[in-house]
């Protein structure tokens, strides 16, 4: 239960969802607009600093708060609330295991809002196998030289701040111990954005390949200053985003229930409100149901997160089940349209188009389920009985 502060705060967001984001969000994804208004308002409203500390000028809220807010967000627009997520999980890796130095340099700007953060760890033959990637990042001098390419880099196009995994040891076995992630700023040379994706839906915000060609970076951008950390500091930001993943799933699967449950008790068919139909009234029941029991999961990731312990497990189960739930719940949504809910008449073709990113983005549910089973099976050792 969140103290009166934070409710506030969330409630602030759920306003402004109300009254700037629902209106606008149809034209915005109708033409594919990256919603610079919008973004302007989430700035000045601390968005971009909800999980940065105070001493950085951030609002230092924790992630069982700022779950609520993304949740909001999503409710309106799910593409908004992914340009705040990707910028939150490298501001939490700057914050959690960048130097004195790097926080102090990254954090105040990014807390502002006006230079936002982009994760580059996918590539053309790397997704969900991290440790494929072929960037390199080789010493020379004091610096490292950056070659390769990253795919999918959400807001690739907007941000400024990129983390970068790249291999420093490309002999290490496993591989994953030769990993490190960079620090770096848009404008270094040799930094270019490649193609952009046109997308099924999660429209308006960038999707982007980045091309590094011999890009300069010093060391001091080495996140946490120490070669090797990178991809363990990746997984730990994961645990971040696929919070971030479930809570968009809730909130977008929240809008297509509301919209839903209005339409139904409008609605008439063979005299009556379809809402006073049974059938109709299984799949409200069900909806509600599923949404309550992703939303009760992701507390639970966000708040073992919150207490600074590993929470791989807690994180893919939330991610896991909520993206399989609003891909469930927007159908349903849709079928309770009828023919209007196959045209764009009505938002609920939107949530439908919107939904499946969440079973794909940071970490796709054959994935997912695969890390929770490898903590079971730590968890659930025989020779302990
Ligand atoms: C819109 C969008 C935005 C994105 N934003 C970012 C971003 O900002 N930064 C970033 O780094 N990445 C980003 N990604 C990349 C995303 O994380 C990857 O697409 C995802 O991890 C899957 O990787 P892949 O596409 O290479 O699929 P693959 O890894 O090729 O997987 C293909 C299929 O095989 C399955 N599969 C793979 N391995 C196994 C296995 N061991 N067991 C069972 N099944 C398996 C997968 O589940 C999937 O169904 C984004 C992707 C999209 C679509």
């Amino acid at each position: 239960m969140l103290d009166e502060e934070r409710q506030m705060i969330v409630a602030e967001v759920r306003r402004f969802v109300e009254r700037e984001v629902i209106p606008a969000a149809h034209e915005l994804e109708k033409h594919d607009t990256y919603p610079v208004a919008l973004i302007e308002k989430l700035k000045t409203m601390g968005v971009f600093a909800a999980t940065i500390a105070e001493e950085y000028g951030g609002l230092g809220l924790d992630f069982e708060t700022y779950v609520q807010i993304v949740e909001e967000l999503a409710r309106g627009w799910m593409s908004l609330s992914g340009i705040v997520n990707t910028h939150v999980l490298v501001a939490y890796m700057i914050q959690h295991y960048g130097t004195a130095e790097q926080r102090q340099r990254f954090l105040p700007v990014m807390a502002q809002g006006e230079r936002r953060g982009g994760l580059c760890l996918s590539e053309a033959n790397a997704g969900s196998d991290v440790q494929a990637i072929t960037m390199m990042a080789t010493r020379d001098g004091p610096d490292y030289l950056l070659n390769g390419a990253k795919l999918w880099v959400t807001n690739g196009v907007n941000a400024s701040i990129f983390a970068v995994l790249a291999r420093t040891d490309p002999a290490a076995r496993p591989p994953y111990r030769g990993m490190s992630i960079f620090l770096v700023e848009k404008g270094t040379a040799g930094l270019s954005v490649g193609r952009s994706f046109e997308k099924l839906g999660y429209k308006g915000v960038d999707t982007a390949e980045l091309i590094f060609d011999n890009v300069r970076v010093p060391s001091a951008n080495l996140l946490g200053g120490g070669e090797g950390q990178g991809f363990k500091h990746a997984m730990s930001g994961l645990e971040v985003g696929r919070i971030n993943v479930a809570a968009r799933a809730v909130g977008l699967a929240r809008a297509a229930f509301e919209d839903a449950i209005r339409y139904a008790r409008q609605r008439e068919t063979f005299g009556q409100p379809i809402a006073q139909h049974q059938a109709i009234q299984m799949k409200l029941a069900d909806m509600a149901t599923k949404i309550e029991a992703a939303r009760l999961l992701l507390q639970k990731a966000a708040m073992k997160k919150d207490r600074g312990e590993r929470s791989d497990l807690e994180a893919g189960m939330a991610k896991l089940f909520a993206s399989e739930m609003c891909q469930e719940v927007t159908l349903e949504a849709m079928r309770i349209f009828g023919g209007f809910g196959y045209t764009k008449e009505f938002n609920v073709e939107r949530y439908y188009r919107d939904a499946p990113f969440m079973l794909v983005g940071e970490g796709t549910s054959e994935i997912q389920r695969l890390i929770i089973a490898r903590q079971l099976l730590q968890q659930y050792r025989l020779e302990e009985r």
